[in-house]
């Protein structure tokens, strides 16, 4: 039989005037999603976007898989279609849904009927097809009020749907409504959860990596990019910048107080990432930061840090507790990666008493002997560039 995939948006609803633009870029990402499966035609009718393959053989289930990690969609169904008829209905249901219908004890018929010159009505439909499930069935029971499985019939202009519960989708905006940002992603647990809850609210990511060989391996590089890429399953294609930012630790390093190293490293950090953030047209950073987490993340610390940024920080992590966020990198895949054990840049040179309530005069006037200007310039030249998806 077959199948389309009927998709529910979600805050789109809430646009108004907007509308058409965010479906538009709801459907254009998903046509992008499902590029490479094959082709899908996209029709919209009554907060209904209906995906249809265009190809005989499209692998159905990892399309599934992939609509459910795409933003902007609260729901979505796998219906069957059939024809208007209701003999033709009947037996769609029991094609289409038998085996699950099966595997419960109670169901509901529930059934829309858009389509006025329909013969049946909603409540005969609902008769018809839940007497013909029942008598092929006759173990189950109807319950109308909390049913296990809902059995939908929705007959429409040319076809009819047929379909079971609906999937719960990723939610959020479509990727792009919001803009685009940039993601200071580390190879920890933090920054890839962050990417993905900016991602949701509908921002194309840029993902800015600090690297520091050789104290960093190539292999903990891989690392980052292998997380860049699992959260790209829900973000879609991620701009991925590598930083040479070696030098500049090593200055750090050689030059400025102990117990600022890691205060002097994060700010050197967001001055070279506004300037990849700009060139990348983006207009707000995000990082994994939670409040009270380390040294470099009390209030004064960051106090210090969001003194050099000229863009907004985007700091979705700030008010989770470790466990919240683990909740979520399992969720969405990235925890196992993050755990590989490789070497990152901040901790190379960490110090053993990092202050914890840095004064932001000292912190600017042990940059200022120092004077990174020029490392900046060549640390944003030197910085490598490629796609992730
Ligand atoms: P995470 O789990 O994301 O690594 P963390 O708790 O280890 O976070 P820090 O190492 O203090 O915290 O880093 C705080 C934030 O700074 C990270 O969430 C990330 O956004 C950014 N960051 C840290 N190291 C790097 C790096 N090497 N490259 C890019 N961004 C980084
Ligand atoms: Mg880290």
């Amino acid at each position: 039989m077959k199948k389309v995939i009927l998709i529910k948006n979600g805050e789109l609803v809430l646009k108004g005037l907007n509308r058409s633009t965010f479906e538009d870029m709801l459907i254009k990402n998903m046509k992008r999603r499902l590029m490479s499966l094959g082709t899908f035609s996209f029709t919209k009718a009554q907060s209904t976007i209906m995906a249809e393959p265009e190809d005989e053989d499209i692998d159905f289930d990892e399309a599934v898989e992939r609509i459910g990690k795409i933003f902007g969609i609260v729901a979505f169904s796998v219906a069957g279609v059939t024809e208007k008829d209701l003999e033709k209905i009947k037996s769609a249901v029991m094609e289409f849904l038998g085996e699950e219908l099966r595997s419960v004890k109670t169901f509901k018929v529930n059934a829309k009927r858009s389509d006025k010159k329909f013969q049946y009505k909603s409540p005969e439909i609902c008769r018809e097809v839940g007497g013909h499930i029942l008598s092929n069935i006759p173990s189950l029971r109807v319950d109308v009020h909390n049913p296990e499985l809902t059995v939908t019939v929705e007959v429409r202009d040319k076809y009819v749907f047929v379909h079971g519960n609906q999937i719960k989708g990723a939610g959020g905006m479509p990727v792009g409504s919001s803009g685009r940002a940039a993601l200071l992603l580390s190879g920890g647990i933090d920054s890839p959860v962050a990417g993905y809850m900016m991602a949701k609210r509908g921002l194309v990511l840029t993902a800015i990596h600090f690297a520091a060989p050789p104290y960093t391996s190539p292999r903990a590089e891989l690392k980052v990019r292998t997380l860049a890429s699992i959260v790209s399953k829900y973000s879609g294609r991620i701009n991925f910048a590598v930083v040479p930012f070696t030098e500049i630790q090593e200055h750090i390093k050689d030059n400025c107080p102990e117990e600022l190293f890691t205060i002097i490293m994060r700010r050197l950090m967001m001055k070279v990432a506004l300037r990849i953030a700009e060139r990348d047209k983006c207009q707000a950073l995000i990082t994994g930061e939670s409040l009270g987490q380390v040294a470099s993340q009390t209030i004064g610390a960051i106090a210090c840090t969001d003194a050099v940024a000229t863009m907004p920080v985007f700091r979705p992590c700030i008010g989770m507790d470790k466990e919240e966020i683990i909740t979520i990198a399992r969720k969405i895949g990235t925890f196992e990666t993050s755990l590989e054990p490789y070497e990152d840049c901040c901790t190379v040179f960490t110090p053993k008493h990092p202050r914890t309530r840095p004064i932001l005069e000292n912190v600017e006037q042990a940059e200022n002997a120092v004077g990174f200007e020029e490392m900046i310039e060549r640390a944003v030249s030197g910085t490598r560039f490629c796609s992730v998806e």
